[in-house]
């Protein structure tokens, strides 16, 4: 199986507008010296998004600035339900607000939160629901919102994973009461570093305020400060690759789909390879090709290293669970027997390459690895 490779298959690899784009657009950097504090690419960024979620838009210097200003500025106190299957971003963001998380467990199928899991929950001091649409796997966001509104509680999606996809044509950043989207360098579509929260203003009124205001130091004025604020401004580097990168990305996703496709069928019928199962009416973004491997014919960790030690470096997304991480043992009641489901997704799954320019040949090489 060993082959001979100049660099290692890493699980992505960045999506990059052609460099003459960029170029044409930094150079004019140099000649206004306005090059951070909301200039004229972060404006151009915001208003694009704003038309392509077709709501509310404020951009950050990345996701996770993004979600913790969020919850501060909804002003939340006490317990948030969420998900351990997920990036500790997620509850790092709940616990930095001095929040308290409540980890639900998720779905067998495709790793979201298990809505029948939810309400068992909720408690007098439940003041949020947090759920994350994993690999771009849409939550089941009708019966979660059902039981939010029931309780009177907001939902708040961690979309990280979905930028650009799609629910029976309403974009996924627009669903609940705010998304958090990601524009890390290693996500569908990128800024660098960047993200931005997505919300409906007539809904929240005064919401954009805050949100713009905290991510710079909670300036209200020129002479007044009225919020204990951070600074988490996306500069105009980072909005300039955003604006570029923009143009490419539904031939990205395309070029994702045809690597996604060729995995999907080069394994179907192979046992204890299940591919997690997806929605009728979502159009993906395929930034990801998470495979749940079954004991019975796989040992997750020797294929690990079997791969990487032939220079093919796919990962344990998401491995350990949040609540297995140092800073969460003790603290957070145990995965194995508070969410059973997660625990055993995250010992058996294993995240594969995928990107735009993948070789497709590269795709049958990986699945050789599957074949008994
Ligand atoms: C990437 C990611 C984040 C954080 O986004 P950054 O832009 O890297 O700060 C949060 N949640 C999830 C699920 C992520 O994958």
């Amino acid at each position: 199986m060993k082959k001979e490779r100049r660099s290692p298959i890493l699980v992505t690899r960045s999506s990059l507008a052609p460099f003459e784009e960029y170029e044409e657009l930094i150079r004019k950097l140099w000649d206004t010296r306005f090059i951070t504090n909301m200039g004229p690419y972060h404006e151009e960024l915001k208003k694009s998004l704003t038309e392509m979620f077709g709501r509310d838009t404020e951009l950050f210097v990345n996701g996770h600035m993004a979600l913790e200003m969020l919850l501060q500025a909804l002003d939340l106190k006490g317990e948030v339900i969420t998900t351990p299957f997920t990036f500790v971003s997620t509850t790092h963001a709940i616990v930095r607000n001095g929040l308290t998380p409540v980890m639900c467990d998720v779905k067998e199928e495709d790793g979201t939160m298990d809505p029948e899991k939810i309400e068992a929950l909720i408690t007098e001091k439940t003041c949020a629901i947090l759920p994350v649409h994993v690999y771009g796997h849409v939550c089941d966001d009708e019966k979660i919102e059902a039981i939010a509104k029931k309780h009177g509680i907001p939902v708040i999606y961690d979309a990280a994973h979905a930028f650009g996809e799609t629910v029976n044509g309403t974009p996924v950043a627009a669903l609940g009461d705010a998304s958090m989207l990601s524009f890390h360098a290693t996500k569908a579509f990128n800024s660098i570093e960047g993200g931005c929260v997505c919300f409906d203003e007539k809904k929240q009124p005064g919401l954009a305020d805050r949100l713009y205001k905290l991510k710079n130091f909670g300036i209200t004025g020129k002479e007044s400060i009225e919020y204990v604020g951070g600074n988490a401004k996306m500069n105009e580097f980072s909005a300039a690759m955003g604006i570029v990168n923009l143009r490419h990305f539904p031939q990205w996703a395309a070029a994702r789909k045809k690597v996604y496709d060729r995995y999907a069928e080069d394994l179907s019928g192979v046992k204890g390879v299940r591919i997690l199962r997806k929605r009728d009416d979502v159009t993906y973004n395929y930034a990801y090709m998470p495979v749940v491997l079954d004991p019975a014919y796989f040992d997750r960790d020797k294929v690990y290293d079997t791969m990487v030690a032939d220079g093919i470096c796919p990962r344990k997304y998401f491995y350990p669970l949040v609540n297995d991480c140092e800073c969460y043992r003790g603290v957070l009641p145990a995965a194995e027997t508070e969410t059973p489901v997660a625990y055993r997704l995250s010992k058996t799954v294993l995240t594969l390459p995928i990107y735009p320019d993948l070789p497709l040949e590269t795709v049958d090489e990986i699945c050789g690895y599957f074949e008994k």
